[in-house]
């Protein structure tokens, strides 16, 4: 292993030449801590537990050495040799272009498979043959059932976001699909946090793992200038137009809602106020999300409004802030949202709006990333309700007594949905 604090390049990780190139042309200069950790053990041919989240450039620690590793014992027929199991298609999307990035001058196939479209395409991308497949589970087993997808030729399987499929209901879809795999195959398994579940999951999976983790949750939220305004539920957009217009640093801003229809409705808002934003959900179509996000990565749209799962993975660079216009009820997905504006080291602020029924969900957030979020009082819509007494963390902060806690939050089930984008596939060289 590669201790830290050597700032190993990408050549010190045992890298071949197309790799090294690829990620050159990436325009990476150094490797992440996550890919430090991961990219020599996989390559030697070891398991992998990664405990890391989107943003610390994961994908690559996993897809470089799968890469690698598919290359070095090249097939010349194109076989399923690799498995990627994700839980969203936004992630798919994104690990199979990440594939499309680091392959570029290797020759191997891959596609991309989820639900929500017709199998039409995919099914005739499999039927021409394919060395690496990015699934997510429910349209995976839909097509090992109808015959098009034999699992047994896998030496590599990756458990993309573990947690997430647990959040999500998949784990028994993620069973089915590992109960498939051949014994004898190399495992990276990732997740962003180990419940017990999870780690369950990972002991049963793996054989002797090199554990490697980054960037635990309360750190990552270290790095960004989190503010906290208590707010009236109604004057929540007034309160974003009037932070939008007052203060020029915010550039590209990512919003949270809770709800769909809630993503909906602020947009159409903002749009009276004229002020234009895009909403990205399981609702819209995928030619307007792509849409969407394209104005957005290209710097057109200033504001784009999402929800978690449509949120989740997506890669843009470049996020000034994070706005969270509903407070989520689940404490780490408050870290995950304001993770967006920290991408690879970068800083960023967040803006968390909170009325007074939110109020008990800021007191869970404090305590899982064990900070004191400043609280922002004199803005132009201060709450009717008075402000809630200090929380334990912000008495220590300002040295006032102690005072109890909030309530508990519930945990969320995170709901799915929307409409789907073609699998994407690399020719061969
Ligand atoms: P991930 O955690 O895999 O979603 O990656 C987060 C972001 O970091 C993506 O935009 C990657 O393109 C970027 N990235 C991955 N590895 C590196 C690296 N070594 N240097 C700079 N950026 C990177």
């Amino acid at each position: 292993m590669i201790p830290a604090v050597n700032d190993p390049t990408f050549s010190d990780l045992a890298l071949a030449k197309p790799l090294l190139k690829a990620v050159s042309d990436a325009g990476y200069t150094s490797p992440t801590p996550i890919q430090a950790a991961a990219i020599p053990p996989a390559l030697e041919g070891r398991d992998v537990l990664g405990c890391a989240q989107t943003g610390t450039g994961k994908t690559a620690a996993f897809t470089l050495p799968m890469i690698q590793r598919l290359d070095e014992t090249f097939v010349e027929e194109a076989t399923l040799r690799a498995l990627v199991l994700t839980p969203t298609r936004e992630l798919a999307s994104q690990i199979g272009e990440s594939f499309a990035t680091y392959g570029k001058h290797v020759d191997l196939w891959h596609t991309v498979i989820f639900g929500g479209v017709k199998q039409g395409r995919q099914v005739r991308e499999l039927k021409d043959g394919v060395d690496v497949l990015v699934a997510t589970p429910g349209r995976l087993l839909d097509l090992m059932g109808q015959g098009h997808i034999d699992l047994s030729g896998i030496e590599i399987f990756v458990l993309d976001e573990a947690d997430r499929m647990l959040d999500m209901g998949f784990l028994p879809d993620v069973k089915r699909v590992i109960a498939a795999l051949p014994k004898k195959r190399q495992t990276f398994f990732f997740s962003a946090t180990m419940p017990p579940d999870i780690r369950a999951l990972a002991n049963e999976l793996l054989i002797d793992p090199a554990s490697v983790s980054v960037a635990p949750i309360s750190t990552t939220a270290e790095r960004i200038d989190q503010h906290v305004f208590f707010v009236d539920k109604g004057n929540k957009t007034d309160l974003l137009v009037d932070l939008l217009e007052s203060d020029d640093s915010i550039e590209q801003t990512l919003v949270f809602t809770r709800t769909k229809h809630g993503a909906n409705r602020l947009v159409k808002k903002l749009g009276k106020a004229g002020i234009e934003a895009a909403a990205i959900h399981g609702n819209k179509s995928q030619n307007a999300r792509e849409r969407a996000l394209g104005g957005f990565k290209s710097g057109d749209l200033r504001l784009l409004v999402a929800t978690d799962i449509a949120a989740r993975g997506i890669d843009i660079d470049g996020i000034s802030h994070v706005v969270n216009f509903d407070l989520p009820n689940v404490p780490e997905t408050y870290v995950h949202r304001i993770g967006r504006t920290a991408r690879a080291g970068a800083s960023g602020v967040a803006y968390s709006f909170c009325d007074v029924e939110e109020r008990p969900y800021l007191a869970d957030i404090e305590r899982l990333i064990k900070q004191h979020v400043p609280r922002i009082t004199d803005h132009a819509f201060p709450p009717s309700q008075p402000l809630p007494k200090a929380t334990d963390l912000e008495s220590r902060a300002s040295g006032k007594k102690r005072s109890g806690g909030g309530g508990g939050g519930r945990r969320r089930r995170s709901g799915g949905g929307g409409r789907q984008r073609r699998g994407g596939r690399r020719g061969r060289r």
